[in-house]
Order: structure tokens, then sequence, then C-alpha cells
């Protein structure tokens, strides 16, 4: 289905929300978790993303994490992160809700952003709460302790087997269920509950749209649906819409 309908429908059915996940992160360079060539096929989520394996042996997470920040802090946003910001700034797009951590939206100039899975912004220690930035916790690898008392500490990114934050999620799905649009971009739609918010905005009456390379559990439910690039979609998508000032 073509761009021209999706932007009908951004057109005729206001506030869009967007989610996205990985997918629009990777035309910067960062790998995809489920794809062929992506994160889940090179690591095994259990050994390296769960809760219990950090508790069990945090340098071993360390290990993953480590390489994975110096990379996520090298990505540069491309215009799938812009033209979601220029969206919001001409009032199209009401905010983006995102399970990435790689602070790539905000640092395209997204405002409204709802990051559902935490971020690499600092990493904290459970047992005194210190906070570290990203800057600093880059300094403390390969096995950052915490400066205070010593502990190993835990990037707050939400792990496999930990609540999401609660201001968060609820956050997400308030503006999910108040979507007349709910636009995802590059997500497998299948980890949960983020993968429920698309039935919170089709219950109450909104429409849902999809640009994702691979077809999702909710293909058949949406009404546009885009399996292609999100950085060049996106900005055909921006071109097609009137610019607001
Ligand atoms: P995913 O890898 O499951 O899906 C990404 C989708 O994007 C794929 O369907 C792929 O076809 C598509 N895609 C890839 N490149 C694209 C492009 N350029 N344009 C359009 N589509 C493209 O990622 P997801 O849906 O974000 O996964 C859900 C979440 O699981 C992740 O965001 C992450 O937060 C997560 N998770 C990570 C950890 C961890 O690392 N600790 C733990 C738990 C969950």
């Amino acid at each position: 289905m073509s761009v021209a309908r999706l932007a009908e429908l951004m057109q005729d059915r206001q506030p869009c929300v967007v989610l996205t996940g990985a997918g629009i992160s990777t035309e910067s360079g960062i790998p995809d978790f489920r794809s062929p060539s992506g994160i889940w096929a090179q690591y095994d989520p259990l050994e390296y993303a769960t809760i219990d394996a950090f508790l069990e042996d945090p340098a071993k997470v360390w290990e993953f994490y480590g390489r994975r920040l110096a990379m996520l802090g090298a990505a540069e946003p491309n215009d799938g992160h812009r033209v979601l910001a220029e969206l919001e700034d001409q009032d199209w797009v009401r905010a983006v809700i995102t399970q990435n951590i790689d602070r790539l939206h905000e640092r395209a100039g997204s405002r409204a952003l709802v990051e559902v899975h935490g971020s690499i912004r600092t990493s904290s220690c459970l047992a005194c709460g210190a906070v570290v930035t990203f800057d600093e916790v880059l300094e403390l690898l390969p096995v950052p302790a915490c400066p205070t008392c010593g502990r190993i500490l835990k990037p707050d990114v939400v792990l496999f087997g930990e609540l999401l934050p609660a201001a968060a999620i609820a956050r997400a799905t308030q503006l999910a269920a108040q979507a007349q649009l709910l636009l995802v971009v590059g997500s497998s739609l299948e980890v949960y509950p983020v993968a429920g918010l698309p039935l919170e905005t089709l219950a109450a009456g909104g429409e849902l749209a999809i640009v994702n390379r691979d077809a999702t559990q909710f293909h058949s439910r949406a009404s546009v649906t885009i399996d292609s690039a999100a950085g060049g979609t996106l900005r055909a998508l921006a071109d097609a819409l009137p610019e607001r000032p």
C-alpha cells in the first residue's frame, strides 16, 4: 500500500501517535533483534539480556552491554528519526513511544517521547542507588563498578524478566488509547506489553498503520501497511503532507 494513503490517513485521523522499535535504528547502523542478522542471532538473550543473568553474572552481561553502549554512543540519528521530530513540530505527531534504548529520537529532536524500555542515558547501582551517566559509565568499562559502593552497576534498560517503568507504560497505554491513528515503525510487535498497544488503539476505535520490512501479527488489522525501509518511507510521508507552520 502507498505512502499517499498513509498521508491521507494521517490528515483524517488526528491525533497520531507513533510507536517505534529497533527497525527505525537499523539505518543508523544498529542491528535489530529478531532479523537473521539481528542481535539475538549472535547472543542468546537468556544468557545476556535477562535480569536473572545479570544477577548471577553481571560481568558477563557487561561483556555484551559494553560493546553495545560503545556502538550506540557512536551512532547518529537517521532520516526516520529526523522526520518524526519534524512531524511533531508540525503537530502531525502527538508523541513517539519507543522500545529503543539508543536515545536517537531524543538526539533527533523528538520532545514528546516515551521510552518504555528505559535508555542507556544512565546506569544505576542496585545496592546504594547511585546513578551514573552514559559518559561516566563508558569510562568505567569493561565492568563498571559503582563509584560509591563498588557493586557492579546495571544499565537503566529493561531486561527480560523486569517490569517496565510504570509511569512510561501507563502514559504509552493512555496515548495509544487516545490515538485516532497509531503508526508503528520498525517493530516486530512480538514483545509484550508493548505489543499490546495496537489493541488499545483498535479497541478505542482508532486505526493502525505499519511501516515494517517484515509482516507482523497485526498486519491483517492495519488500515495501511508499507513493507519497506523506514527512513525513506517517512521522508516520503513528510513530503506528501501539507506543511504546517
Ligand atoms: P525486532 O528486532 O523484534 O523487530 C524489528 C523489526 O524492524 C523487524 O520486524 C524488521 O523487519 C524491521 N526492520 C528492520 N530494519 C528496518 C528498516 N530499515 N525499515 C523498516 N523496518 C525495518 O525489534 P523490536 O520490535 O524493537 O523488539 C522489541 C524490543 O525487544 C526491542 O526494542 C528491545 O527493547 C527489546 N528487548 C531488548 C532487550 C535487551 O536488549 N535487554 C530485552 C528485552 C527486550
